[in-house]
């Protein structure tokens, strides 16, 4: 991914405080059933290039997911616009209806209220006393269902969901969760991609592609006898010459010092790499720069970083 411009347009534009929280939409013709519109648009990519996109910033440790909202769904057709129904536990008729229930704690007696309904009072029909104050001498337990089609009560009805746009009548088990999830933007960590992960991984695919065999972070014994830690060592072999490439990466706050490129330097020449490259961000000091000409070292600073495939390629010719 680190070959793909859009993924640095991406970090810039989130970098740049536009997605510091990423938030989907629910989309019942994707893939995934959510997608990210305005990203989409800022990248010109479709959604299932934006879902995978931002599954990878993810498992990378880029951003990070919050529980946002879940959703329930039809199974058959994703559509979230169901309905409730309830229907007789009995014969399945959804002709049922809602029953009060009293309980006169005076005697423990628990029935419909239009049993205790006497006018305007309400007279418990078991020890014929009056009911006066809700929570004091009697409470309402709920709602009991019963069936209008065949006299069955129940405490519970069964429970379906319609969904009107494909007809289909859903269980409550077999309805669809649907969790959304909010990404909050790791700054640090793609700060540190766009510095120092990406500018490494698209040189090596240059490199690569050119037909280097490339080693990286590689322990070099040089002419001297002295061993060397190498960012990046790139070799091509064309018929009896060896071309050899000496990479170093140098990252600083505001800018790199020349010891870095003298070191660099003589790594290089004891390698005996023909070619010295140093990648400097931010950039180089003046001082650094004098030396860096001298040592015929070729710089990219972070403002080169954007033109890094054509200038690699004549930087390497
Ligand atoms: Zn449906
Ligand atoms: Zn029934
Ligand atoms: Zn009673």
């Amino acid at each position: 991914m680190g070959r793909d411009p859009k993924l640095l347009k991406f970090l810039d534009l989130i970098l740049d405080g536009g997605f510091s929280d990423i938030r989907p939409v629910f989309d019942p013709k994707t893939e995934k059933l959510v997608r990210y519109p305005e990203i989409e648009q800022a990248l010109e990519k479709n959604a299932a290039f934006v879902s995978r996109l931002i599954e990878d910033l993810i498992r990378l440790g880029y951003l990070k997911r919050s529980f946002l909202s879940k959703m329930v769904i039809c199974p058959v057709c994703n559509s979230p616009d169901l309905r409730y129904q309830t229907f007789c536990h009995k014969c399945d008729s959804p002709y049922i209806v809602k029953i009060k229930m009293l309980e006169h704690l005076f005697c423990n007696y628990v029935g419909k209220e239009e049993e205790f309904q006497n006018g305007q009072r309400l007279i418990c029909p078991k020890c014929q006393k009056e009911l006066f104050i809700i929570g004091d001498d009697y409470n309402s337990p709920g709602y009991n269902y019963r069936c209008c089609e065949c006299g069955a009560i129940s405490p519970t009805p069964k429970e379906k969901w319609f969904c009107p746009k494909c007809e289909n009548l859903i269980e409550r088990e077999e309805l669809k969760d649907v969790i959304l999830f909010s990404y909050k933007v790791n700054r640090q960590e793609i700060e540190r991609l766009r510095r120092e992960r990406l500018p490494r991984e698209r040189i090596i695919n240059i490199l690569k592609k050119d037909g280097y065999e490339v080693e990286e972070n590689t322990r070099q014994v040089g002419r001297s006898g002295a061993e060397h830690e190498i960012d990046i060592l790139a070799t091509k072999y064309s018929g009896s010459t060896t071309h050899r490439l000496v990479i170093g990466f140098s990252i600083n706050e505001t800018e790199i010092d020349s010891e870095d490129v003298i070191k660099l330097y003589a790594k290089g020449y004891d390698v005996n790499a023909q070619d010295v490259i140093l990648v400097a961000i931010p950039k180089l000091s003046p001082d650094a720069e004098n030396f860096a000409r001298h040592y015929r070292i070729k710089v990219f600073e972070e403002k080169d970083l954007e033109r890094l495939e054509e200038e690699f390629a004549s930087a390497t010719q």
